[in-house]
Parts: C-alpha cells; structure tokens; sequence
C-alpha cells in the first residue's frame, strides 16, 4: 500500500497509521515525527525547523521535501509506505508525484479522515504522547498503557498554536483534497468516532 494521510492536525492520522504499522508492518514516514527527532537530537535541521513548529507554522518547502525523498530512496519503503502529515502545500504534493513517478511507485490513494475543527481543538489540548515509544494517549494517561514510558505534552498543543496550526491547514493543506479527488485517489471517513472504529473504515476504504 502506497498512501498518504489527510487530514487536520489531530484528526488521527498519527493513530490510525500505528494501528496499520501494528497490523500490516507497512514503514510509517511521520514528517512531524521526524522533525520533533532531529530537534531533540540537535541537528541542524532541528534548529532551522524548531521556530516554526513551535509557532504552528510550517517548515519551508525545500526543507521537507529533501527529507521525504531521501526517506524514500530507503529500501524499506518498496513494500509501501504510509505518509502522514506529507504533502501538507500544493508544491509538496506535486513534488511528491514527481518522485514517485520516477521512483515508479504510484500513490494508491489519499485518505482523509475528517473531523470538525472544533473537536481538533478539544482534542489536542488534552493530547499527551508517550517520550519513550510515541503512543498518543490523553490527559487522562498518567503513564504510558502500552509500555509504562512518561507522557507528555506537545510545545505545540497548546490553545493558542492549535488553532494557528488549523488556520494553517485550512489555507495550505485543505486544498489538496480536491487535488487529490482531481487525481481519482482521495476517499474520505469520518474521523469523529473511537479510533478502534474508525480503523475498521480505514481498512475498507483502502481495501484492506
Ligand atoms: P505534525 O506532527 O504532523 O502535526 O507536525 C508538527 C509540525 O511539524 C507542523 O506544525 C509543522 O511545523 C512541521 N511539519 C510537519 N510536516 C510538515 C510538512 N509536510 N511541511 C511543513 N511543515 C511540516
């Protein structure tokens, strides 16, 4: 499966794509993932991205797209690929179809998991992720349910960036749902239900 997840920051797409990592051992390329590692590690990437993900905006194009190539050239990805929070600006997507062509890998679908802003907002402020294994859990996780690590908070799930991050969204990424409806790929569900539910929806809708 070659796919790329759409959706609004905090729609699931980071939980449906672990539930198909689990499933199916399909690579997981996390744009947001990787750049939260290359700050952590110091990197000069790190330090070119840090200012703009702490304030909700997004990376420059030239920056990210360098990186997703070069993810893809990693023999790994030949049995597929799941890429999450990638391609999030027209340029983007069409650098995207430019190197899967040459790579001769086409895109198997698009799947948007929509789920109404307001819900985003809700959800993202009581957001903790796991330091140790990146499972995302709620407030409500003290510990981590699936290997004990720490939870934390994200810089950037706070109020304030959330909404600059949904700002960003609608006028960046959101177009690329038409783009991708243009190109025959995209399918759509409903991401505002249990994610245990809404993966039963993933797998139908990629045929799964
Ligand atoms: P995410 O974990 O996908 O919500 O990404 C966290 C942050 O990383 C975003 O708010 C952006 O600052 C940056 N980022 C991740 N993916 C991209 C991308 N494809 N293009 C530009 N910036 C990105």
């Amino acid at each position: 499966m070659n796919i790329v997840l759409l959706g609004a920051p905090g729609a699931g797409k980071g939980t449906q794509a672990a539930k198909l990592v689990d499933e199916f051992g399909t690579p997981h390329i996390s744009t947001g993932d990787m750049l939260r590692a290359a700050v952590k590690e110091g990197t000069p990437l790190g330090k070119k991205a840090k200012s703009y993900m702490d304030a909700g905006d997004l990376v420059p194009d030239d920056v990210i797209i360098g990186l997703v190539e070069e993810r893809l050239q990693d023999p790994d990805t030949e049995k597929g690929f799941i890429l999450d929070g990638f391609p999030r600006t027209s340029a983007q997507a069409v650098a995207l179809d430019a190197e899967l062509s040459k790579l001769e890998r086409p895109l198997d679908a698009a799947l948007l998991i929509d789920v109404d802003p307001e819900v985003i907002v809700k959800r993202l402020t009581s957001r903790r992720m796991c330091k140790d294994c990146g499972y995302i859990g709620t407030a409500a996780d003290k510990t981590c349910p699936k290997c004990g690590g720490e939870m934390y908070q994200r810089d950037d799930d706070n109020e304030a960036t959330v909404r600059n991050r949904l700002d960003v969204y609608e006028k960046s990424t959101a177009p690329l749902i038409d783009y991708y409806r243009g190109c025959d790929l995209l399918v759509s569900i409903d991401g505002d239900r249990d994610p245990n539910v809404v993966y039963e929806d993933v797998k139908q809708a990629l045929s799964l």
